[in-house]
């Protein structure tokens, strides 16, 4: 099983050196890759953690849980902050985001015409 992790950061005491830093305003516009964002997570499994992770650019409390989307053979893990880092903070978006969206897409969107012609 190949896992990616999208959405995780290092921080300033580099506890994380695996994660990148999160980069402000690098992103203009970020409603297409939120829209999808929020088609993935609507689709994901939803895994509650024990604690609360903290934004690391404002400080704030950023979401206690996080979505694993399946395809296949590899495991994509996305926390629920994540929103808030395109949302808020202009963030650019992973493109793993457009990438499990396409998959998504055309896997749910068949079963809802399916049910919905029924
Ligand atoms: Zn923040």
């Amino acid at each position: 099983m190949r896992i990616i992790y999208i959405g995780y950061w290092n921080n300033k005491d580099n506890m994380y050196p695996d994660f990148p830093l999160p980069v402000e305003k690098e992103s203009k516009d970020n409603s297409e890759a939120i829209k999808q964002l929020k088609f993935i997570m609507e689709n994901s499994q939803e895994k509650f953690c024990k604690g609360a992770s903290t934004c690391r650019c404002c400080g704030n409390s950023n979401g206690t849980s996080e979505f694993v989307y399946q395809d296949k053979n590899t495991k994509y893990i996305i926390p629920s902050g994540y929103m808030h880092y395109l949302d808020s903070h202009g963030v650019k978006p992973s493109p793993y985001i457009n990438e499990i969206y396409q998959k998504a897409f055309v896997k749910f969107q068949r079963v809802g015409k399916y049910f919905s012609n029924k």
